[in-house]
């Protein structure tokens, strides 16, 4: 397993985390098992936003002892009083859902308390005028909560909810479909989707994805907009590439599903090459470079998606990211412009003069 720092709270995370919203149509055993293979494989990092109510104990059960170990982000406004999943902005409900989750998790505390499910402004404002966001607040001062999330789908909303409050991990849907506009949580357009990476990147805020394969959706070739499945580790690789992206959180419900994502981590190269999407890209993505690397190998030695996100991030006033670009071995400034990424590139970009303009921006 590889980790990923959450550069505003120091928190070590694995790229693989485990959603929650399947794992309740397992039985207590099967459920017991998944979450401790989980473990023992080095995932540290779970979403407690459960399709039904009858998760929680799995959890208590399975990761009590190893508590300290794991890191979970719990939201303040999913509603489980009548079992199945439910969304609620109304205080006292958000209260017993909490200690109901609390003491059925067998912990005290929360890592992540999330402002739940915002996708339209005018949740945001019921959230503080109900006193929910107070609650919450009220619970970090307390030290119940050590950090502040948000999950939403709209990068508007996000952009407003960043403005107004200290979060430190955004819980965001990520896929390749979503971000060309297609599908049920496609919102936002394809620039406003990057400035919500990019925001998130350049403020140390991490990102934790998600519907990382659409709801199944680009796993099958007949429902993918892109006429062609991918695999699960194509769109991993795909979340995970993408700016202020800490870790991708698929749903499993048992040992044997939780082996097959741990398998990522053993992938070659060539298994995680998601540029097939570039067949499929709307006007608007065109020419933007999207670091899938498909244009290697590059003839002097240049890490060309990686080169691409530090301009990305600078442009936007990222400050570490001409830091990290000193660090890189061979720069912007050694490409000998052979054209190989610009034939090879099904994005559209014209990479070698792209590179041209970084060397200068960069100063080589
Ligand atoms: S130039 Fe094209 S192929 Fe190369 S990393 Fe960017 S998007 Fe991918
Ligand atoms: S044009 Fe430059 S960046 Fe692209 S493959 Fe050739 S040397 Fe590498």
């Amino acid at each position: 397993m590889r980790y990923r720092i959450n550069r505003r709270t120091g928190d070590r995370i694995s790229e693989i985390g485990l959603g929650s919203a399947y794992l309740c149509g397992a039985s207590m055993d099967e459920g017991v098992k998944a979450l401790r293979t989980a473990y023992e494989g080095g995932i540290n990092y779970f979403d407690l936003a459960a399709g039904n109510g009858r998760a929680f104990p799995m959890w208590g059960e399975a990761l009590h002892d190893v508590r300290r170990n794991v890191i979970y982000q719990i939201h303040f406004g999913a509603d489980y009083s009548r079992g199945e999943y439910g969304w609620s902005l109304e205080l006292d409900t958000v209260k017993r859902s909490v200690e109901r989750m609390l003491r059925e998790l067998g912990t005290d505390y929360i890592d992540y308390g999330f402002i739940h499910c915002q996708d339209e402004a005018a949740d945001w404002a019921a959230y503080r005028e109900n006193g929910v966001y107070g609650y919450l607040l009220e619970m970090k001062h307390a030290g119940v909560v050590r950090h502040l999330g948000l999950s939403s789908h709209t990068p508007s909303v996000i952009r407003q909810i960043l403005d107004d409050a200290p979060v430190d991990m955004l819980m965001f849907s990520v896929n390749p479909a979503y971000d060309y506009g297609q599908g049920e949580y496609a919102n936002g357009g394809v620039d406003e989707r990057s400035a919500v990476y990019r925001r998130c990147e350049r403020d140390g805020i991490g990102i934790s994805v998600m519907k990382p394969f659409s709801g199944g959706q680009l796993l099958d070739a007949a429902r993918s907009p892109f006429r062609k499945a991918l695999t699960i580790y194509q769109c991993i690789r795909y979340a995970l590439d993408r700016p202020g992206v800490l870790t991708v959180l698929p749903g499993a419900q048992s040992a044997e599903e939780v082996r097959r994502l741990l398998a990522y981590c053993d992938q070659p190269g060539d298994a995680l090459d998601y540029s097939a999407i570039g067949g499929f890209a709307p006007e608007e993505a065109s020419g933007k470079c999207v670091y899938c690397n498909h244009c290697k190998p590059c003839p002097a030695g240049l890490d060309v998606g990686l080169i691409n996100k530090y301009y990305d991030l600078a442009l936007l006033g990222d400050g570490m990211a001409a830091e990290h670009y000193a660090g890189l071995a061979r720069k912007a400034g050694d490409c000998v412009g052979c054209g190989h990424c610009d034939r090879r590139c099904p994005f559209g970009v014209r990479q070698s003069a792209r590179m041209r303009a970084i060397a200068t921006h960069f100063g080589g």
